[in-house]
């Protein structure tokens, strides 16, 4: 089933998370759905504030596009992230071009470490150690950033966030065209 995806302005994305619990009910059918609202607006990652659900579980997966057919090949890599957290941070940082379906039609630099070592559980509640590089390290942090109450925008200069102010304050008001569903009460 697609959810509607709550935009940014919406405080439902600033509420603190709480820790999933093993026997929380249809975890398994909310996973699916997740992936599936996920895929359905073309993204890379998806965390539960997002759907309107405070709880600290997020969905990454990746599929190659196709420029030329507009099209995406089958999921390469799924990881769905229960009560993660992030023990280490690399030294070495970069930028890399982010985007979120919270926040429709604005893509921007992002300064981020290159590794990060995330603990958590998978949807069989077996706890990994992992240490996560390339895009994985990058959407994991995104999502994360998610379950904390934290947008990308956030992280932006000053500068940045001011000249991006009209398109934000358009996209908390609902002005705003994609192809997918949002939440549009608060
Ligand atoms: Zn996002």
């Amino acid at each position: 089933m697609i959810l509607p995806i709550v935009p940014f302005g919406n405080p439902r994305l600033r509420r603190p998370t709480v820790d999933v619990a093993p026997d929380y009910p249809n975890l398994k059918e909310l996973i699916a759905n997740m992936y599936e609202t996920m895929y359905a607006a073309d993204g890379v990652g998806l965390a539960a504030p997002q759907i309107d659900l405070s709880l600290r579980l997020a969905v990454v997966g990746f599929r190659p596009y196709d420029e030329k057919t507009d099209t995406y090949g089958p999921v390469t890599e799924e990881h769905t992230l229960i009560n993660p957290e992030i023990l280490e941070y690399g030294d070495e940082k970069e930028f890399f071009n982010e985007g979120c379906l919270s926040v429709p039609d604005i893509h921007e630099d992002v300064l981020r470490p290159k590794t990060v070592k995330v603990r958590y559980m998978d949807a069989d509640f077996v706890e990994h150690v992992e240490t996560f590089d390339g895009l994985l390290a990058r959407v994991a942090q995104h999502e994360i950033d998610h379950l904390n109450g934290k947008v990308f925008v956030d992280r932006l200069s000053p500068l940045r966030r001011t000249m991006l102010k009209r398109r934000l304050n358009d996209i908390s008001a609902g002005k705003v065209n994609v192809k997918y569903k949002l939440k549009r009460s608060k």
